[in-house]
């Protein structure tokens, strides 16, 4: 990254704060702008030869929460510390990775995340993932497949079912010649065999679940929270998952979501409250028994995805995730690692004119009336706090931050003083995350006895939680996420940190690069919870741990949640134009993932900023999102 520098004695048309996903768009789509496609900037560039926009971070390193480490043991395949990937559905993300980036970008298939869970090790017994639904397949699933398909079909659930269940019957044989009523007959006989033994069947599903609850997928579990409050929101969740199975990501599905989206606002619990009243996991304890509660949050992992937050929200969240996961429909990655994402953006950026100065944090954002028309003055100055600080003047300044980043920049007098931009930025609350990856020599996660695993991910109530078999190269050796972790996990994991986190949250943040961790110690527990875990034996690792979290300054966290109790749909146009001066049209803005309504998202900066740029500098839709596509309220 080169880095020109500002002047001290300089203006700059726009300031953006902030090499993220984010900071990245903002700083690609100002300096790309045609002149004539907006006012705004045609007005900023007067009779300049172009725009000036500099683009402030504080760290040496471009990507923020989007960090693709290479390690010389593996450097084929680079390890995600942050972001991962995306979907077809985040259409803001998709499209310019696919389509106006795709010279530089080279957009993989990522069969870690895209074919789902595998298997479960929970309360010390391991199972497949769809052992918590083992029932057969119903008349409905008979009825368009052929003899032969049939037979196939039920052959392998009777083969998988069997080992759940030893007393589910033999099937008829022969049974490709079977009338389909002798068929669904032997599924009836099936499913009062597993009935029968369910309510605690030590082999499979250790937990003592209630009538309702059993068979249920966990992740099914809690969505039904949501689509038990309405049969509109249910109607209308069937039918984009219908349109989304049978067509895919058209453009009909962003029609359907909106309109889903304004049935949540409106729709409300059992109380008669509406959803963003509520807690998420607040309302899924008074409809399910401990057993359930505590079975959902550990084998779905959403313990760390949804957190405690706005029932709405996560509804939401809940609802995009399983149209993005459970249902089949691809997940990407960048071949090069998704932080070349921001990093091809600011490349593009800089070959437009614009100037990118890293290892500058921004210490104070101000407005300065002595000029005249009133201009941003932002205190820039060494990440590391040490002398040279100094102002640079901009017309307009957009922040791309986190809340942690927000809160720790001295803002000027009447940012200080308004009540509503204080509470606003509080209304997201960050979540901890971190991740470790290890190389093997070997794919060793495929001797799983009866799991047949290619790829997928496991969970499991050990502090590990979430195993991803992210891949080989071609003399085998591998990588694992050994562990995504989550609220909980989290802190167990940075107990291995050999330096404790600063306590002056406004002093120096720490150094770019891994933490230092006790090695040695680390490696060992993960391999016993491994080996617990999967029941095998497993190789030493060629390389790791390697340990990035997110807890630290400034990110304070790995994504952010909406507090319950508030219209998040109310805050986020709020807080993107921030009000720093009411007196005057608005100059500095706000966006980033924390203030979005895809909160721990990529997408969810991206259209963040997108709405900054449409709303307060006039730019044009981009051309490669689809035009029903929703950027948020
Ligand atoms: C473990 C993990 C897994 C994730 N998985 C996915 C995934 O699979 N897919 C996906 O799409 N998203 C995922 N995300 C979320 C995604 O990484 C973030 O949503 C996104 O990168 C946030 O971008 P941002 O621009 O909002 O903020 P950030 O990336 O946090 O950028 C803020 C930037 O501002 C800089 N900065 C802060 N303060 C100052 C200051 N005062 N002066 C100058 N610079 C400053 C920071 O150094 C940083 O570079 C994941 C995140 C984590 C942590």
């Amino acid at each position: 990254m080169s880095s020109t520098g500002v002047r001290p004695d300089e203006t700059v048309d726009i300031a953006i704060v902030g090499a993220g996903a984010g900071g990245a768009y903002t700083a690609y789509r100002l300096m790309n702008a045609k002149p004539g496609e907006s006012a705004t900037l045609d007005t900023l560039r007067g009779n300049k030869a172009g725009l000036k926009v500099a683009l402030f971070e504080e760290s040496t390193r471009i990507g923020g929460r989007l960090w693709s480490y290479s390690d010389p043991s593996l450097p084929e395949l680079p390890m995600e510390l942050g972001g991962q990937g995306f979907s077809e559905l985040q259409q803001n993300v998709y499209g310019l990775c696919t389509k106006e980036l795709s010279s530089d970008l080279t957009v993989i298939n990522c069969p870690a995340f895209s074919l789902g869970p595998q298997l479960q090790y929970q309360r010390r017994h391991r199972f497949p993932y769809r052992a918590y639904s083992p029932m057969p397949p119903n008349t409905g699933a008979l009825v368009p497949l052929s003899p032969e398909q049939r037979a196939v079909l039920l052959r392998d659930y009777r083969a998988f079912v069997v080992q759940l269940c030893p007393a589910v019957p033999p099937l008829p044989e022969p049974l490709d010649q079977q009338s389909l009523s002798a068929l669904v007959t032997w599924c009836t006989a099936a499913e009062s065999a597993i009935e029968a033994i369910w309510d605690y069947y030590p082999n499979t599903v250790p937990y003592f679940l209630m009538g309702g609850e059993k068979f249920d997928d966990p992740f099914q579990l809690l969505l039904d929270v949501i689509l038990s409050c309405s049969s509109d929101v249910n109607t209308a969740f069937e039918n984009v998952s219908a349109e989304i199975q049978k067509n895919g990501a058209t453009p009909a599905v962003f029609t359907q979501m909106s309109a889903l989206q304004a049935l949540l606002r409106v729709t409300t619990t059992p109380d008669g409250q509406t959803l963003d009243t509520h807690g998420f996991w607040n309302v899924f304890a008074t409809r399910v028994s401990s057993e359930a509660y505590n079975m959902s949050g550990s084998a779905s992992f959403a313990s760390s995805s949804t957190g405690n937050w706005n029932l709405y929200d996560s509804s939401l969240a809940l609802i995009w995730g399983t149209l993005m996961y459970m249902m089949g429909t691809p997940f990407y990655s960048i071949q090069q690692g998704y932080d070349q994402l921001p990093a091809i953006m600011l490349k593009r950026f800089q070959a437009a004119g614009g100037q990118v100065v890293p290892g500058q944090r921004v210490f104070e954002v101000g407005l300065d009336h002595s000029h005249g028309e009133p201009l941003v003055a932002l205190t820039v100055g060494p990440a590391d706090c040490g002398p040279g600080r100094r102002v640079v003047h901009a017309k307009y300044a957009v922040l791309a931050l986190p809340r942690s980043a927000v809160e720790r920049i001295h803002v000027g007098t009447s940012w200080k003083g308004n009540a509503t931009f204080t509470s606003d930025v509080a209304s997201v609350q960050p979540v901890r995350a971190s991740k470790v990856f290890m190389v093997y020599p070997e794919p060793w996660w495929q001797q799983v006895p009866g799991m047949q695993i290619q790829g997928g991910y496991s969970t499991t109530d050990l502090p590990v939680r979430a195993c991803y078999y992210m891949g080989s190269r071609a003399d085998g050796r591998s990588l694992v996420l050994t562990s995504l972790n989550d609220e909980q996990a989290d802190t167990f994991w940075a107990g291995y940190e050999k330096t404790p986190p600063p306590q002056d949250r406004s002093g120096p943040s720490p150094p770019p690069g891994l933490p230092k961790i006790s090695k040695q110690e680390m490696t060992d527990q993960l391999q016993k919870q491994l080996i617990e875990m999967h029941g095998i034996e497993i190789p030493a690792p060629i390389a790791g741990p390697i340990y990035f979290n997110w807890d630290v300054e400034p990110f304070g966290g790995g994504w952010h949640n909406w507090r319950p109790g508030l219209k998040s749909w109310e805050v986020m146009p709020r807080i993107r134009r921030m009000s720093l001066d009411d007196g005057v049209s608005p100059r500095v803005f706000l966006c980033g993932e924390a203030w979005s309504n895809q909160q721990g998202w990529v997408e969810g900066a991206l259209n963040t900023a997108e709405m900054v740029l449409e709303s307060y500098f006039g730019l044009p839709r981009p051309g490669w999102v689809a035009d029903t596509y929703d950027f948020g309220p």
